[in-house]
């Protein structure tokens, strides 16, 4: 077996390692209590990704999770009801956190590939009745995590918009990875300030910062945030160690996202044509999402494959741990479906070396 010493780390790209230069960026870095306003490399790195998006303010924060809790929080009053897709981060992966932090429900929708239209939201308002709850918000995801990582069409977020400014709700963008969505499609970040109210941004996954996420929104938005990020425990320090970070993931790591992209582009090709996968996700950005065929049935070329020969790699966790054996990490989402995320602690030699033995499987 030609196992590398290497790991390829393909679970999720929040593994990325800090660079050298990042981690000079950051020891370089001068700081002061941002809780009292004064670190000068936090206030540099908020007012940053803010100007990025043409937004008034922003508000660093230990993680994604904070920065939608946070935005929710700052968006609702308990017993009002939020709209986002039945997979969204916010619902599916914050652990409870809308009704445990802020006393607000879902309502969930079944999107397309993570998407929800504004046909799809217009009918889930609730009417000004005291038997309903108060719609107040609705939250997109972009790029759609669950949906391996598609992207919205900007003009179904402005339609969103209108609707949400005929019924007065807040619009509110899990942007964990926008700037996959951004670079991907070309697109003006402004456009992306001007609709939405509230945006949450991880510099923690494909930028390659350790840790941190920006919230933005207008200034009265971002006081009150503040206020709430200090009530959860998420008021940092010298955090300027951290923010330094971000700097230099908003200067150096925006534009090479497009490499990731063309890596899992590659490694969606090659998985095409194994007759051990099945359906297969969209791939625009940086995540692969693929179902493992156990009857090796896809487009009817059932021919011999590793899975009659009984290699084992029949389910998902099957695939993963014949990839392991190989030194080649991906997550099974599921008994069926698995999941390769590119970023930028994944060369070009990796993907060789994983496009290889995906061939050989
Ligand atoms: C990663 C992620 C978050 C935030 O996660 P943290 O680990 O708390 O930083 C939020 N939304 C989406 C879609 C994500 O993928």
């Amino acid at each position: 077996m030609n196992t590398h010493s290497t790991p390829i780390e393909l679970r999720s790209d929040t593994f990325t390692q800090p660079s050298e230069a990042m981690l000079q960026a950051m020891f370089a870095a001068q700081v002061g209590d941002d809780v009292f306003g004064e670190d000068v490399t936090v206030n540099a790195l908020e007012r940053s990704v803010a100007d990025f998006f043409g937004m008034e303010a922003g508000l660093f924060c230990p993680s994604g999770t904070m920065t939608n809790q946070i935005a929710i929080q700052v968006h609702t009053q308990p017993g009002d009801e939020v709209i986002c897709e039945a997979g969204s981060h916010i619902y599916f992966y914050e652990g409870g956190g809308i009704a445990k932090n802020s006393g607000a429900q879902v309502r969930l929708v079944q999107g397309s590939f993570g998407q929800i239209s504004a046909d799809q939201i217009m009918p889930l308002i609730n009417p000004d009745d005291v038997h309903r709850a108060r719609t107040r918000l609705v939250s997109l995801e972009n790029t759609c995590n669950r949906g391996g990582g598609s992207c919205y069409d900007l003009a179904e977020i402005a339609k969103i918009r209108s609707l949400c400014d005929a019924h007065g709700l807040g619009l509110h963008l899990d942007g964990a990875r926008i700037m996959n969505a951004i670079v991907a499609n070309q697109e003006n970040p402004k456009d992306y300030g001007k609709m939405f109210h509230s945006i949450s941004l991880c510099l923690s996954k494909g930028l390659g910062a350790p840790v941190g996420s920006v919230l933005l929104g207008d200034a009265a938005f971002i006081k009150q945030a503040r206020r709430v990020r200090k009530v959860m425990g998420g008021g940092m320090r010298q955090a300027g160690y951290l923010a330094a970070a971000g700097l230099y993931a908003m200067e150096h790591n925006i534009n090479r996202l497009a490499e990731d992209h063309a890596h899992a582009k590659q490694l969606a090709a090659v998985l095409a044509q194994c007759n051990w996968v099945g359906e297969m996700f969209p791939v625009e950005t940086n995540i692969v999402i693929f179902e493992v065929d156990s009857k090796g049935n896809r487009q009817g070329n059932g021919g011999s494959t590793a899975i009659e020969k009984g290699s084992g790699v029949a389910s998902a966790q099957g695939v993963s741990a014949k990839l392991l054996s190989h030194n080649i990490k991906v997550s099974a989402m599921s008994s069926t479906h698995i999941r390769m995320v590119t970023h930028l602690g994944v060369t070009p030699e990796m993907i060789q070396r994983t496009l290889e033995v995906l061939k050989g499987l």
